[in-house]
C-alpha cells in the first residue's frame, strides 16, 4: 500500500503526509487496520469522516449528519453578539456569511426539511437581535424577509430552494457532460441506463437517489421543475435516446407509448440508430419481442406521426437547452430565481425608491419596517401583548397613543418637525396621514424629476430617522432635544449622507443649512 501511495506521489507530484492522514477501514477487520496504520505510521479514522470539508460516509437524511454545519452557524452567531450590530449590519452578515456558510454542504447534499427549519430559526433569531437562548419578537415573517428586494423583501436566500438550485447543477452536468469520466464512473457505480438515472433500489446511494429525484421531479413538492425546463435540440441524434429522452414531444416516447416501449427490443437505441435502421412502415428500426396486435399497430402508426417531420442534421451534435436561459444554460442563481418565482407578488411599496445607496443600510431597513408597519411602536407592542394599555401613550406627552402614523406624522411634537424641515427647504406641501402617501407626496414637493425626488426622499429618511432616534432617546435614556436641535440633526445627517456620495460636493455645512437645494444642484 505504501508503494502504491509512493508511486502516486511520484506520478502526480502530490506527496502524502502520513502524519496528517487517517486510515479508514470499510468492511475490514479492525486488527488488520491497526497493523496497517502502524506500518504506514498514520492514525485510524472512522466513518463518517470529513473529506475536503464534506462529511463522507454519513447519511445526509439524518439530522446529526448536519451537526457540523449547524454548529458552525451557531458559533458565528454567539461570537458576533447580534445585539451590538444594527439591523443593517445584521442583514449584511446574514446575507454574506450565514447563508454562504452552509453552501458548500448544500451544493452536495439535500438537506432534510428539519435541518433547513433549524438553520432558518437560528437566522431569524439572529436577525431580530436575539441569540440561541434569548428569543426576541420577529416583527416580520421570514417568508417576507426572503423575498427579493424588488418585490418588497430583504433579499435573504431561502435555503430549501437554494439547496435545490445548487443540486440541480449536478443534474445539468449529468445531462450535458455525459461523455465525462466522472459521469461514467458514477453511472457505473450507482446505476444508470444509457445515460439516464436509475436509482438502485432500497440500498442504493442516498445521494444518487436525491439527485435523480430532482432530475425526474418525483417526490419533490416543487414538482418536475428541472425536467420541465430542459429541452433537447436534436442534431445528428447520436447522443439522444430514442425511447428514453424527451425529444419529439413533451414526454419521452417510452411514456407516451408505454406499450410499444415494453415490447421494443431496442430500448436503448439512439435516434441516429433508429433513423439509420429506418422508422418508416416496415422499417428495420421496429424490432419487437413478438408480433404486434392490431391495436398495437395502430399505436405504432400514431407514434410514427410524430416522426414524420423529423429530419436529422448530420453536422450538428445534439444539444440540451435550459429553457429559462438558453444562452448561459443552467446556473444555480438562475434556477433559484425560477424556484422562487415572485411575479405574482404585488407589493405597493416602491422598492426602487426604498433601497438607496446613499443612506446607511440600517436606515433603509428601518424605512422598510416603517412602510410595513413593523416597527416596535408602542401600539404594535401593545397589540402583541408586550406592554400594558396604560403604557402605549406617546412619549412626547401629547396624550395620544403612539402608532406609527401618529409618531411620524400627526403628533403635535414630532409632527411639527416636518414643518421646520419644509421651512428650511422653502417648500410647501400637505401632510397626508398615511406614511407611504406622505413619503411619495414629500418626494414630489419641489417638483418632479429624478434628482429632485431622490433629494427629497433623502431628507425624508433623515427626518424619520431623527424622529425615531429622539423617541428612543426619550424612552430609554430619558434625554430630550428641542425642535431646533432635531432640525439640526436632520441637517447634519442629510449633509453627511449627501456629501459622502457626491464626489464633486464642495459646499460647507453652513452653505447646506442656508440653501440646501442649491448645494444639491436642484436650486
Ligand atoms: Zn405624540
Amino acid at each position: 500500500m505504501r508503494a502504491v501511495l509512493h508511486l502516486f506521489a511520484v506520478m502526480s507530484g502530490l506527496k502524502v503526509n502520513f502524519h496528517k492522514s487517517e486510515l479508514v477501514g470499510i468492511n475490514i477487520n479492525q486488527s488488520w487496520v491497526q497493523e496497517a496504520a502502524a506500518v504506514l505510521n498514520c492514525r485510524i479514522g472512522s466513518l463518517p469522516m470529513l473529506y475536503l470539508g464534506l462529511p463522507v460516509g454519513g447519511d445526509p437524511r439524518r439530522l446529526h449528519f448536519w451537526n457540523p454545519v449547524v454548529n458552525c452557524i451557531k458559533s458565528r452567531l454567539s461570537r458576533w453578539k447580534s445585539k451590538h450590530l444594527s439591523f443593517g449590519g445584521r442583514l449584511v452578515l446574514l446575507k454574506s456569511i450565514l447563508t454562504s456558510l452552509p453552501v458548500y454542504a448544500l451544493s452536495f447534499f439535500k438537506a432534510p426539511s428539519g435541518i433547513i427549519a433549524s438553520i432558518e430559526s437560528l437566522l431569524i433569531r439572529f436577525f431580530w437581535g436575539g441569540c440561541e437562548v434569548n428569543r426576541k419578537i420577529a416583527w416580520i415573517d421570514w417568508e417576507a424577509i426572503c423575498l427579493a428586494k424588488e418585490v418588497g423583501g430583504l433579499g435573504v436566500r431561502r435555503l430549501r430552494e437554494f439547496n435545490l438550485a445548487l443540486l440541480g447543477k449536478w443534474c445539468w452536468r449529468m445531462v450535458v457532460d455525459r461523455e465525462g469520466m466522472w459521469y461514467r464512473v458514477l453511472t457505473a457505480r450507482y446505476g444508470g441506463v444509457g445515460g439516464r438515472f436509475q436509482s438502485c433500489g432500497k440500498h442504493g446511494s442516498v445521494w444518487w437517489k436525491d439527485i435523480s429525484c430532482i432530475c425526474d421531479g418525483n417526490s419533490s413538492v416543487l414538482g418536475s421543475w428541472f425536467s420541465d425546463n430542459l429541452q433537447l435540440r436534436v442534431g445528428n441524434g447520436v447522443t439522444t435516446l430514442f425511447w428514453l429522452d424527451r425529444w419529439v414531444c413533451d414526454v419521452p416516447l417510452c411514456e407516451k407509448f408505454r406499450r410499444l416501449y415494453e415490447l421494443s427490443d431496442n430500448k436503448l437505441a439512439t435516434v441516429a440508430q433508429m433513423f439509420h435502421w429506418g422508422w418508416d412502415v416496415g422499417g428495420e428500426a421496429w424490432k419487437w419481442r413478438r408480433r404486434l396486435w392490431v391495436w398495437e399497430e395502430e399505436l405504432l402508426e400514431e407514434c410514427r406521426l410524430f416522426l414524420l417531420t423529423v429530419t436529422l442534421q448530420v453536422d450538428y451534435a445534439d444539444a440540451w437547452k435550459w429553457t429559462p436561459d438558453t444562452a448561459k444554460g443552467y446556473t444555480a442563481s438562475g434556477a433559484y430565481r425560477l424556484l422562487t418565482d415572485t411575479t405574482q407578488i404585488n407589493d405597493q411599496i416602491p422598492t426602487k425608491l426604498l433601497w438607496r445607496k446613499d443612506v446607511p443600510l440600517k436606515v433603509s431597513v428601518f424605512a422598510w419596517r416603517l412602510f410595513h408597519n413593523r416597527l416596535p411602536s408602542k401600539l404594535n407592542l401593545f397589540r402583541r401583548g408586550i406592554i400594558l394599555p396604560e403604557a402605549r401613550n406617546c412619549v412626547s406627552g401629547c396624550g395620544c397613543h403612539e402608532s406609527e402614523s401618529h409618531l411620524f406624522l400627526s403628533c403635535a411634537f414630532f409632527g411639527h418637525l416636518w414643518q421646520l424641515v419644509r421651512n428650511w427647504l422653502c417648500v410647501h406641501s400637505a401632510d397626508p396621514s398615511h406614511i407611504l402617501d406622505h413619503f411619495i407626496q414629500f418626494g414630489s414637493s419641489t417638483g418632479y424629476g429624478k434628482s429632485r425626488c431622490s433629494f427629497m426622499h433623502l431628507i425624508w429618511y433623515a427626518t424619520t430617522w431623527v424622529i425615531w432616534k429622539e423617541r428612543n432617546a426619550r424612552i430609554f435614556r430619558d434625554t430630550q432635544s428641542s425642535h431646533l436641535q432635531l432640525l439640526e440633526n436632520v441637517q447634519h445627517l442629510s449633509f453627511w449622507w449627501f456629501k459622502a456620495n457626491v464626489v464633486s460636493f464642495h459646499y460647507s455645512f453652513y452653505n447646506w443649512c442656508q440653501n440646501p437645494l442649491l448645494c444639491a444642484g436642484i436650486g
